[in-house]
């Protein structure tokens, strides 16, 4: 294959992949190839022995006993919000409210908000956005009586910035946009979507699940009232995530949940709530999903986010250029800013068909419309084969990729 001389894979790629025991894995007797890292991404070491380590030296329920080992899960839980806290840049750990990941954060914000929303509010979207920052809002709109307002995408798949402002107004009262996409891997400009919601008025969420695996977060430079993400696209275990919110709104808002924790004092005749963050933390926590998402935020800073940077941009240039070679192929999505994700048809096949050709050659690529059926709508198309890169991934990879891709083509036309 001619790899393009002006990048370059990161030297160490190898030793990043002994890290991540899967990788060694065969799928029918062919060598894995894992490019569905957006939908989620595999799991170093360090991730699984922070867990395994927690559970046969520190378990116990946070938050509660005197005794020693639940002083040290509490520790041990803490830590990670105040890593969570730094990984973000938020201002105060009390910013940070654990999540079961994304969905959870979009959901606890988008129902804790209704009690500012009147019929005639509008809620700002785009047509990029993932199902989970969508449905949402719709449960909230339908409840409140505010409106969805939808602004559109460009035919290269970045967000129409002339739609955005004409459809930004006194009405807006929630702006809620996704960072990354994840079907198209556009990287939408946060801070400034923020600065001109403001100006309006109107709160910003930023869905950050597809960000949140580059780790160069900083929720305060961005200017959002609140940010969301998953643990599990970030090396992190599943069923763990964060939402960032801006103390004094938080503080402002209802609770999500009720229960234990939560709580300041219970009585028959009334309750009061607990401080920040734990009015949003009803229940036992996924103690060992935060320990582990620690351990991922120390293992990406460990790698280093410049050299993740630079690996997935390669990948993304290698990737696009190659595919690129292939006669018959389009991309989908081809925005000038770009996270390391391509999406692509292959001319006479059907997605779903071209990657079960490659699931048996060991390639696992997604394909479908990845949870965002009105972008799909609007694109004209039944979804799209989406390979996706993370730190592990090579050349090597991406060249069994185009291999495979062209392998479908003769099996399938
Ligand atoms: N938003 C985006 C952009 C995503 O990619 C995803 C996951 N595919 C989500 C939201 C939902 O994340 P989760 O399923 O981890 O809650």
């Amino acid at each position: 294959m001619n790899t393009p001389t002006q990048i370059a894979e990161l030297t160490d790629v190898n030793s990043i992949r002994a890290q991540f025991p899967i990788l060694e894995r065969q799928i029918y007797g062919q060598k894995l190839v894992y490019l569905d890292n957006a939908a989620s991404s595999q799991k170093p070491l360090a991730v699984m022995n922070s867990i395994q380590e927690y559970y046969s030296k520190y378990h116990s329920n946070v938050h509660r006993g005197v005794h020693h080992l639940s002083q040290v899960a509490t520790d041990l839980f803490e830590a990670s919000r105040e890593r969570m806290r730094v990984f973000v840049n938020a201002a105060s750990s009390r910013e940070i409210i654990f999540t079961k990941g994304t969905t959870d954060g979009i959901n606890l914000v988008a129902y804790c908000l209704r009690n500012r929303l009147k019929a005639g509010d509008e809620i700002l979207i785009s047509e990029m956005e993932h199902h989970s920052n969508i449905v949402p809002w719709q449960m909230t709109a339908s409840a409140t009586g505010a409106k969805i307002v939808v602004v559109k995408i460009s035919p290269d798949g970045s967000l129409d910035l002339n739609d955005f402002d004409q459809k930004l107004s006194k009405r807006t009262k929630i702006v809620s946009i996704v960072h990354i996409s994840n079907a198209l891997g556009t990287i939408n400009p946060a801070a400034s979507i923020c600065e001109k919601a403001r100006k309006f008025g109107a709160l910003t969420l930023i869905d950050g699940a597809q960000a949140a695996p580059h780790g160069t977060i900083d929720v305060q430079a961005i200017g959002c009232d609140f940010y969301v993400l998953s643990g599990h696209k970030m090396y992190g275990p599943t069923g763990s995530g964060i939402l960032y919110g801006r103390e004094e709104l938080l503080n402002e808002m209802p609770p999500y949940q009720g229960g234990g924790e939560m709580i300041a004092e219970v009585r028959f005749d009334g309750t009061t709530y607990n401080e920040l963050p734990f009015k949003f933390e009803a229940g036992t926590p996924n103690i060992e999903s935060a320990i582990g998402l620690k351990a991922a935020a120390d293992y990406m800073e460990s790698i280093g986010f410049e050299n993740i940077a630079q690996q997935e941009s390669a990948l993304l240039q290698y990737a696009t250029e190659s595919l690129s070679e292939i006669d018959g192929l389009r991309l989908v999505g081809t925005a000038n800013e770009k996270a390391s994700v391509v999406s692509f048809l292959v001319d006479g096949t059907h997605p779903s068909d071209v990657g079960t050709i490659l699931d048996q050659l060991g390639i696992a690529v997604r394909t479908g419309h990845h949870c965002t059926q009105p972008l799909m709508r609007v694109l004209g198309i039944p979804g799209t084969v989406r390979a996706s890169f993370a730190v592990y991934n090579t050349f090597e990879e991406i060249d069994f990729l185009v291999a495979g891709i062209r392998r479908a083509q003769k099996m399938l036309n």
